[in-house]
């Protein structure tokens, strides 16, 4: 939590972190690490700028007391710049030569180990990458920066480093903001899930040219595409007492198109490997039929099948068991 909380000059050559992005704002949403889910500081922002004025105020830096905290909020939560634009904690390492004073609040290990998966993508991002995607968050404050509703940021991040790092590398003139990310990539601004559909649209888009993110009918082709394979595996039958989903060894992004796509919270290693094989297999047709669509050449036997299976996601993958020889 709170990575790095100072400007300093080697943070910045080493590229911007989503919980300190730059100068003009920072974000605090995991402080305390325990919150009521759901929880956003926006929501409380006038008591929540008073309780941070007065923490300010009143810490004391050479105080070395235990003051555990209680409830949802913490009294080393503050202002970290004169200008009151950076909400950080004052106990960071940060601003302390490296000695971490966290421990002060009794929160055990909670405050040190505390990271969100979306600043784990945005760093695995070049610093080019980070960069690129910060223009969506100009002009919001700290408050702002640091909720879900407001910062686009934090549901992009669903998409993962590749996909998003492909962008980003492809694209670093577009004038990107948060008015225009809709229009440029409606892909990735529709209503999909991005956590749910990363696997899907990374496997994709490694393999066509990045000009499809772009229009607006591929959005809706791969919304219908996704919707058969999630509709396909919310049928699969399951074992209630089979491994967690989310414990097991194969792609993460597959596993959280199984979890949060498919609602399959328990799965043994071999039948998600089968689904697995399965749905690449669909990702391949899918790119057979765009491609075709692309370069508008005639359509094959296959892709005719495909456009009268597409009617439902039955039609879908019993076309694609009977290219297996299955019944
Ligand atoms: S001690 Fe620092 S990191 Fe921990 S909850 Fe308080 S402000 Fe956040
Ligand atoms: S919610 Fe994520 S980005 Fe924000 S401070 Fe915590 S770890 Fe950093």
């Amino acid at each position: 939590m709170m990575i790095l909380m100072t400007r300093h000059a080697s943070q910045y050559d080493r590229g911007p972190t989503l919980c300190a992005p730059d100068a003009e704002k920072s974000c605090f949403a995991c402080c305390p690490p325990i919150r009521p889910a759901g929880y956003e500081h926006i929501r409380y922002r006038t008591i929540i700028q008073r309780m941070l004025r007065e923490n300010t105020r009143s810490f004391d830096c050479q105080n070395r007391d235990l003051h555990p905290i209680t409830g949802f909020s913490c009294w080393a939560l503050g202002y970290l710049d004169n200008g009151s634009r950076l909400v950080g904690c004052l106990l960071h390492p940060a601003r302390h030569n490296g000695r971490d004073l966290r421990p002060l609040v009794d929160y055990g290990e909670k405050c040190r180990r505390e990271s969100c998966p979306e600043s784990r993508t945005f760093l695995a991002m070049s610093p080019e990458s980070r960069r690129y995607w910060l223009r969506l968050a100009k002009g919001l404050n700290s408050f702002q920066y640091s909720s879900r509703r407001f910062n686009p940021l934090f549901r992009l991040l669903g998409w993962g480093q590749i996909l998003l790092g492909r962008v980003a590398s492809e694209q670093r003139e577009t004038d990107l903001t948060r008015n225009s990310l809709s229009a440029l990539y409606p892909v990735l601004a529709s209503d999909l899930g991005p956590r749910a559909n990363a696997y899907l649209l990374g496997r994709i888009i490694m393999n066509v040219p990045l000009e499809h993110l772009r229009a607006e009918m591929f959005s809706r082709r791969f919304g219908d595409f996704s919707g058969g394979i999630v509709s396909w595996l919310r049928e699969m039958p399951l074992e209630n007492q089979a491994p967690y989903t989310h414990l097991l060894a194969l792609d993460s992004l597959f596993l959280d198109l199984l979890r949060l796509g498919g609602g399959i919270r328990r799965i043994r290693e071999d039948q998600a490997q089968a689904f697995k094989k399965r749905v690449d297999r669909a990702v391949t047709d899918f790119l057979h039929e765009i491609r075709t669509e692309c370069t508008g050449g005639p359509k094959t036997e296959r892709s005719e099948v495909r456009d009268e299976s597409r009617r439902s996601a039955d039609g879908f993958f019993k076309t694609l068991n009977d290219h297996d020889g299955r019944k």
